[in-house]
């Protein structure tokens, strides 16, 4: 079994007496930053001007545009988007990254496909929360948090992995319990999980078996209960007790046709198809690709999102949800889950 750490783990204060930049104040960034000022430190803003500078000056925060921001702090935490960080270090971030310094992000993606190459005197560390931001600041303020992986991709100083481990202290992902992986690993299967599973895996199974009923006859609106909405329920007992849990609680029925059916529909060959996934993510081909698709101004993220909202899927459920108060999303969810 991989090792946990929990807060008794956390050896050194790290961040004691250290000033800390979060840069960026979306879904990690108001989390972090809450959180850590909530455990008495340091903390201060870096952010371009616009609706989370105004946010977070709302929030009681110190807020500089981000070289500033660099430049006053000795821990610097990157909580922008991926896809702009390469550009964002090179214009704001790098000048300020003077001699022991701590660099630090919630996702490995731009060290890991070397977009990023912080100078060989700083330290590099990560603390990436296994949940939405909203879930890291809501959970730590009911005295709990949310889990979180740690590396080391440069530990310049000595203290990087103090650093990275207080760090998690702080935000309440150690009293969850935190494992230590590498940047190489942390973004891969982080990657791989979302696109394969968690988010294109998943919206694409329910998207087709909308569309096998409603080719089949039935109505839309009861295909969009069967394939989606009744998803979270299933979701939430095997969050619980894995399969063994949810097939204990669905009819024998259900679970009967769970065996039959499941191997048919995921086969061998959708495995080699997640296969080639991996490849494409390990290669960094996914990375530049996505990189590049912003670079030009996001054609491609711009056509699917089109594409992706003219689904009938997506246009039956948006109304149904009007008649289902209890589905809305309370304000704090505007931010996203996965990145
Ligand atoms: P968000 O999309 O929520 O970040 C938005 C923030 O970045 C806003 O403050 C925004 O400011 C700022 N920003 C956007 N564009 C720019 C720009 N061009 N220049 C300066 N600031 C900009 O990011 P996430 O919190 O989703 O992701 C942050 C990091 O955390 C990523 O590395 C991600 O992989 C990682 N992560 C995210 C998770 C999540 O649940 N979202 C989970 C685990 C890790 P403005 O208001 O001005 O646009
Ligand atoms: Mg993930
Ligand atoms: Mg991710």
């Amino acid at each position: 079994m991989v090792k946990m750490f929990y807060e008794a783990d956390v050896e050194k204060a790290a961040l004691e007496g250290k000033k800390i930049a979060v840069i960026g104040y979306g879904s990690q960034g108001h989390a972090h930053a809450q959180n850590l000022r909530d455990t008495k430190h340091d903390v201060i803003i870096g952010i371009r001007p616009g609706k989370s500078f105004d946010k977070a000056k709302e929030d009681g925060f110190e807020v500089y545009p981000v070289a500033e921001a660099v430049a006053k702090a000795d821990i610097i935490m990157v909580l922008t988007p991926d896809e702009i960080q390469e550009k964002l270090y090179h214009e704001d971030i790098e000048a300020g990254l003077t001699k022991g310094k701590a660099l630090g992000f919630a996702h490995g993606f731009n060290i890991n496909f070397g977009f990023i190459t912080p100078p060989k005197d700083v330290d590099v560390f990560m603390l990436a929360p296994k949940g939405p931001g909203h879930l890291v600041r809501r959970t730590f303020q009911e005295g709990q948090g949310v889990p979180a992986l740690f590396a080391i991709y440069q530990d310049a100083t000595g203290n990087a992995r103090d650093i990275a481990m207080d760090w998690g202290k702080g935000v309440g992902s150690a009293r969850m319990g935190m494992l230590e992986t590498s940047f190489k690993e942390e973004t891969e299967e982080d990657l791989f999980g979302e696109q394969a599973v968690l988010c294109g895996g998943v919206t694409a199974l329910m998207n087709a078996g909308f569309e096998v009923l409603v080719e089949g006859g039935y109505a839309p609106e009861l295909a969009y209960f069967e394939v989606l909405h009744e998803m979270k329920l299933i979701v939430d007992l095997l969050y619980e007790g894995g399969f063994k849990k949810m097939r204990q609680s669905v009819s024998n029925t259900a679970e009967f046709g769970d065996y039959v059916a499941g191997p048919r529909v995921i086969t061998e060959e959708v495995k080699e198809n997640m296969k080639a996934v991996l490849a494409d993510v390990q290669s960094g081909k996914f990375a530049n690709d996505f990189v590049n698709d912003y670079k030009a101004g996001s054609p491609k993220m711009k056509a699917y999102r089109e594409a992706a909202a003219n689904l009938g899927i997506e246009k039956v459920g948006e109304e149904l949800r009007k008649a289902m108060p209890f589905t809305k999303a309370d304000d704090d969810d505007m931010f996203k889950i996965y990145n």
